[in-house]
Parts: structure tokens; sequence; C-alpha cells
């Protein structure tokens, strides 16, 4: 008898088929395997961003490409779903990058760890800041730490620390790599709180990367950064699809659910009623809601009008990736990278372009180079009315002017994410404490996803485990009254 026993299987329902409500699924069955798990997937595939196509020898991927080794809960999750000796690291041969001025390509310089350079001698010698700005940077070493421990935006406390040209050349785009957002108002707290803390810990914005970043070194084994599954990220999906079907879940794709409600006459643990686009109904003891959070917020919106208001009032990017093959000789730039990013404060619609066949094996075939052209961040939500083919030609443009790329590309895919990618503005950490708070008066839910402690990967995994954790804590307790209850019965019948 398992600790969920109830004289039949609990039921659990997890809304959302990407990576975070795979994840809680897995978790689930992992924990109970006597329970009874149903997925429910809007779209017509499993994966939600994770977007892998293979076409004409091509590895294309149309949202995430690779992530994080250093978080656990990624490569932690590929060794249990036995695919860890899959995973590869970017091509180290090349392990650089541009930042595009004007029409320059200038180096992003060694040293650096995360956002933060670490090493003064190759930014000095780079030519990505003006001397001054190189000088500013350096009062970073001699500026006090700022009192109080409030928030602020990313940018601001960048601003602060390096200077405005730092933040804007350097700092900036390999920010907008991660969160496509503006940094001026992104929540330093939610995004690097480990800048905020090297600022106190170390009373310098530098020296503190630094000091940590020699802790983690000792602490880590060493490997590459960015790792992902050889054959596409989509292996991890069906690695973990298979995982759940072997386990007995039932996966439903191609059905959304349109709301979640307290089950009616039953107590505040007494589970939910789900109800299907088809017009039925899904009866669960517990529900695990991994959608985008403003989907969250539309479908819990009659539980709790606080919950839905702080969930939907989470903005999010939009943006679209481009990929484009052309033969190499049809590239007059040579390939000496991993790609490039594109400051804001270039007014570009250009975020960044990666060179797939250059920072991973196996991407294209020989005599081919795979360029993934990222458009859109926020704040720019207009180019979004473009079509596919205007945002195809904004990206040729783009590979034309800054690699000379000419002619026809052999391959061409343009993917949409629409309000793709949560925005963690100033605030954010006080309003996921209140969803939480809010949502944790209802032990038979629990919310998942990349709206909430993390965008990333690794991040989303450890989001849908702890829900998957969280729900199957409140069906314990629920056991646990429910025996009380009948043992009391028993008693009095006696
Ligand atoms: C372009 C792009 C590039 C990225 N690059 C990286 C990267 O390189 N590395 C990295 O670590 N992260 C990256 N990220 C971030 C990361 O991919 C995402 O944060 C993560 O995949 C989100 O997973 P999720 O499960 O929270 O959400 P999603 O993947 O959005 O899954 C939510 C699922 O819910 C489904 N759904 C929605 N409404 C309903 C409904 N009513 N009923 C049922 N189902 C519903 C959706 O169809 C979707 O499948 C990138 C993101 C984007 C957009």
């Amino acid at each position: 008898m398992t600790v969920l026993d109830r004289g039949s299987a609990a039921h659990v329902a997890v809304v959302g088929g990407g990576i975070a409500g795979l994840a809680a699924a897995n978790r689930l069955l992992a924990r109970d395997p006597a329970l009874r798990v149903t997925l429910l997937e809007a779209e017509g595939r499993l994966g939600g961003k994770i977007a892998t196509e293979r076409a004409d020898g091509f590895v294309v991927e149309g949202g995430p490409d690779s992530f994080l080794a250093a978080k656990p809960r990624g490569v932690g999750l590929c060794g249990e779903l036995g695919i860890g000796d899959e995973l590869q690291g970017i091509t180290p041969r090349l392990r650089r990058a541009y930042v595009a001025r004007g029409e320059a390509m200038h180096e992003l310089p060694e040293g650096l760890s995360g956002l933060v350079p670490t090493r003064l001698g190759p930014l000095f010698r780079s030519r990505l800041l003006s001397p001054r700005g190189k000088l500013r940077l350096a009062m970073d070493y001699r500026l006090p730490a700022r009192p109080g421990d409030g928030d602020e935006s990313l940018g601001g406390f960048v601003r602060r620390r390096l200077g405005d040209e730092a933040w804007e050349r350097l700092v900036e785009p390999l920010m907008a790599g991660i969160y496509a957002g503006d940094g001026d108002r992104l929540s330093l707290l939610a995004t690097f709180p480990q800048l905020r803390a090297a600022e106190v810990g170390h009373g310098g914005l530098i020296r503190g990367v630094v000091a940590a970043r020699s802790a983690a070194a000792s602490a880590q084994r060493p490997g590459p950064a960015f790792v992902t599954p050889r054959r596409g990220l989509d292996h991890l999906v069906e690695a973990l699809a298979d995982r759940l079907r072997a386990g007995g879940a039932e996966l439903r794709t191609g059905v959304a659910v349109r709301g979640v409600a307290a089950r009616v006459g039953a107590g505040e643990a007494d589970g939910a009623t789900l109800l299907l686009d088809d017009g039925s109904r899904l009866e669960a003891d517990a529900v695990v809601v991994a959608t985008p959070a403003f989907v969250a917020g539309d479908l819990l919106a009659g539980l709790e009008a606080g919950l839905a208001a702080d969930l939907r009032a989470i903005p999010h990017a939009s943006s679209a990736i481009v990929t484009l093959a052309y033969r190499r000789e049809a590239v007059a730039r040579p390939l000496d990278a991993h790609g490039y990013l594109v400051p804001r404060a270039e007014a570009s619609p250009i975020l960044a372009c990666t060179w797939s066949s250059e920072k991973w094996a196996g991407r294209a075939p020989a005599g081919w180079a795979l360029l993934r052209v990222f458009v859109g961040r926020f704040g720019q939500e207009a180019l979004f009315c473009q079509s596919d083919d205007e945002l195809l030609a904004l990206a040729r443009a783009e590979v034309g002017r800054r690699l000379g790329a000419t002619g026809e590309p052999g391959l061409a895919r343009v993917r949409r994410w629409p309000q793709g990618m949560p925005q963690y503005l100033v605030g954010h950490g006080e309003r996921v404490a209140r969803i939480e708070a809010a949502a944790g008066r209802f032990p038979w839910l629990a919310l998942a996803g990349n709206a909430y402690r993390g965008v990333g990967i690794p991040d989303c995994i450890a989001s849908g485990e702890a829900a998957a954790e969280a729900v199957l804590g409140g069906l314990a307790k629920w056991a646990e009254r429910s025996f009380v209850v009948n043992s009391a019965h028993a008693v009095a019948a006696r």
C-alpha cells in the first residue's frame, strides 16, 4: 500500500506538455507508480517551446538549442532517463562570439563569467568599449555597495556598478540573449540575484563574481557550460514521453483545457473538475497547471480572482527564430565563432545570430552553414504583425549584410513564439510569492513552468518536479486525514 492509497489510485491531471509538465508527470510516477496520471496538451505534439525538426540532414531547433550544465536538473534528468551519454557540449575549438556595433563585429572579451567580465586584461585590449568606458568599468573596484535590500532593475544595477557603456555594449546583449527583455525593466533579484549577492558580499561586482567563480570551480566537475542531446533537444522530450507511457500515464495531445474548478460539493482538499475544449469534463484528485502563466490565469479565474490577476499580469515577450542554411561558399565571412549578439542600442529588430553548424557537431551536412537568426524582443511587438515572408526577408538581409551570405538559402524556416518568454520585471519576486501563497490554499493544486522561478530548461524541470512534490504532499495529507476520519467512524460504529 502506498502513502496515497485511498482504495483506488489517486488521479493527477497535468495541464501542459512542455518540459515543465512532462517533468512533473515523470516525478509523480517516479514517486508513486500506482498513481493514475493524465497529461493534457493543447498542441498536437509534446515539448512546448522545445521544437526540433530534422530535414535533409539538418537538425533545426526552432526554440531552445541547449541548456546550462551547471543547473543540476537538466543533466540530472537526462541521466535518470538514460540519455546522459547522448549529451554533447559546444564545439570547443570556436568558443567565442561577437558583438555587432554599426558595421563592425567585436569579439566578446575572454574571461566573462555569465554576464560579468572577470579579467580586465582581455577587456582592456578589446575595442568593444571606449577608453572612457573601460575606466568607468574599473571603478567597480572602488564603488561601495548599495545599502538596503530592495529590488532594482538589472540594467540600473549594472549601469551603477560598471557604467552605461559596459551595460549597453557588453552585458545587455548577453542578457537579451536569455530573456529577449528590456534590462532596464527586468528585476535584478528575480533574474541574477547572484550579482547583487556578489556586490553585497564582496563590496564590488567583479571581485564578488571572481570569488564566486573560484568557489564554484572547486566544487564542480569541469565540462562544457551548455549541453544538448546530439540528436536534438526533442530527444529529451521523447525519452520523457516513453518513460511516462511505460509507467502507464495517459498522454493526450490536441486537447486544450478551458477551465479548472474546485470539485463541487467537496471540501477544499477534494480535487478539481477540468473542463476540456471538446466540452467533456475530467475529474482529478490533484492538478499541476504547467501552461504559460497567462493561460494559467484564465484557467483558474473561477477559483480565485487575485491569483488569476497576478498570473495574467506577468508580461511576455514575442520573438521568432528564422533558420537559414547556405552552402559554405555562399557565405563570404569566415564562420570562426558561435555567432554574434546585437545590442538593443543598435535599434535593430535582430537580437542575435547563432551559427549552429559551428556551435554544435552534427547539425548540418558537410559543406553547409546553418544559421539561426533571433528576431524581436520585449517592446518590439509590432514586428510580430509581419508575415513569415517578411520575417524571412529581414533575416536574409541581416545575414547578407553581416556575413555576406548570398543567393537562395537551401533551407529556410520561420518559427514564431508569440508571448513566448516571460518577463521577470522589478517586483516579480513578490508577485510570485503572492501566486504561490494563493495557489497553496488549494492542496490539490500546484503551478509549474517558466513564468515563476527561472526560464531555462533546468529551471522548468525543477519547477515541474517541485509542483509534483507539492501535490503529492497534498494528497498524502488528505489520505492521512481520511484514514483518521474513517477510523473514527469505524470506532464509533462498533
Ligand atoms: C526562442 C526561445 C529560445 C530559448 N532558448 C533557450 C535555451 O537555449 N536554453 C534554455 O534553457 N532555455 C531556452 N528557452 C527557454 C525555455 O525553452 C522555456 O522557458 C521552456 O522550454 C518552457 O517550458 P514550459 O514547460 O514552462 O512551457 P512551454 O514549453 O511553453 O509549455 C507549456 C505547454 O502548455 C501548453 N498549453 C497551453 N495552453 C494549454 C491549455 N489550455 N491546455 C493544455 N495545454 C496548454 C502549450 O501548448 C505548451 O506545450 C528559450 C525559449 C524560447 C522561446
